[in-house]
């Protein structure tokens, strides 16, 4: 992964760059970003940059043996943590990131800006906790005591440390007084759940979510078109992970699988709205959420429209389709009340409620509203 790979953030690569090239690397550093934001790819960025035996003013080369073997995030000298739950062959306490290191490079190396919520949904189904345990962080502290294999670095990424809880401890001794030429890059989104002690050692680099027109062109290099629906960007807020999430949300066509939600609401066979809360209640949550969030986009579409007979510019032409042919069950009181219940059901969504009941006492509540 490279600098290039993140779109804008000029001063904050530049910094590492700059850093990197004199040779002053902080040896424990924080970088702080929100869901979505380019945090754990700029630590991937700066490994590299770091090991790159050919670094450009701007960016690694991406072509001597240290820039390929970090494109595939197999570089010896950056090691990664992050939390992980039981291993199906292990005792918790035995598991480690170890234990998950190919789902976990092939979940970032095909999207550096995952969530933390995709990578749990990646490797469990399971509601325990993920955390990082006490054998991680002696493997940490053994892993970085050896001299470096390649590079004259040696690098540790560890991913959410927030999941350390009171092992952060553990690592306070190597974090202050790390072994020599070792950078630690701690990857957060949520400061407050670190340990005070561990934070104060850490130097912060802060990473702001990205604006549209940065979120705009990951699309497009993802997608290879430059034709992107703004409602996907707009909807986003800057988090990229939720864009990307969108994008894929869009081609399974949720538009017309709200328009079909809603004629099955007000018809209210119950039989039929079975069957559509256990479809989707196989989504994850995160699915789920994307649904009523993008039902919540409709909406206020539509209620602009009703008023002013123009559309947002965010509004698709199949999207106009779906509206007219809803324009004889809904009026501004249902339009509200719809949008109250769907804001309603995120909170539950976020909460862990039971989706298939969740889904369907909102069906009959949408229902019973669309018939008033
Ligand atoms: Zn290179």
């Amino acid at each position: 992964m490279r600098f290039e790979t993140i779109p804008g953030k000029v001063e904050i690569k530049k910094q590492l760059i700059q850093s990197a090239q004199s040779e002053k690397i902080p040896h424990a550093q924080l970088f702080l970003g929100k869901e979505g934001s380019a945090a754990l790819a700029m630590a991937l960025a700066f490994s590299t940059y770091i090991h790159c035996t050919d670094k450009k003013e701007e960016d690694s080369c991406g072509i001597c043996p240290a820039c390929l073997k970090s494109s595939k995030m197999m570089h010896p000298d950056t090691h990664f943590a992050f939390p992980v739950v039981k291993s199906e062959t292990k005792k918790r306490e035995d598991t480690t990131s170890e234990d998950f290191i190919l789902p976990f490079k092939n979940l970032i190396l095909s999207n550096p800006f995952a969530s933390f919520k995709q990578w749990i949904e990646t490797i469990t189904t399971s509601t325990a906790r993920p955390n990082i345990n006490v054998k991680e962080t002696n493997l940490i502290s053994q892993r970085l005591s050896l001299q470096s294999f390649e590079s004259d670095y040696k690098i540790l990424i560890m991913w959410m440390p927030e999941y350390l809880g009171r092992e952060g401890n553990r690592l306070l001794k190597l974090i202050e007084e790390p072994p020599d030429k070792t950078v630690i890059l701690l990857v957060a989104e949520d400061s407050e759940l670190l340990l005070p002690t561990v934070l104060s050692r850490c130097q912060i680099t802060k990473i702001p979510l990205f604006t549209n027109k940065e979120i705009k062109s990951v699309l497009q290099r993802i997608t290879g078109s430059t034709n992107i629906d703004e409602s996907v960007i707009n909807l986003s807020a800057g988090n990229i992970s939720r864009a990307i999430e969108l994008l894929k949300s869009e081609d399974d066509g949720y538009g017309s699988m709200l328009y079909d939600w809603l004629r099955l609401c007000y018809k209210s066979h119950p039989e039929d709205i079975t069957r559509f809360c256990e479809d989707i209640a196989r989504w994850n949550q995160e699915q789920q959420r994307n649904f009523i969030e993008y039902g919540l986009h409709f909406l206020r579409a539509f209620h602009y429209w009703y008023f002013s007979q123009t559309w947002t510019d965010d509004i698709s032409e199949s999207e106009k389709d779906i509206a007219f042919k809803m324009k004889s069950i809904l009026n501004f009181d249902k339009i509200i009340s719809i949008e109250e219940l769907l804001n309603e059901a995120i909170t539950h969504i976020y909460r862990n409620a039971n989706s298939k009941i969740l889904f369907f006492s909102l069906s009959l509540e949408i229902g019973y509203l669309l018939k008033s």
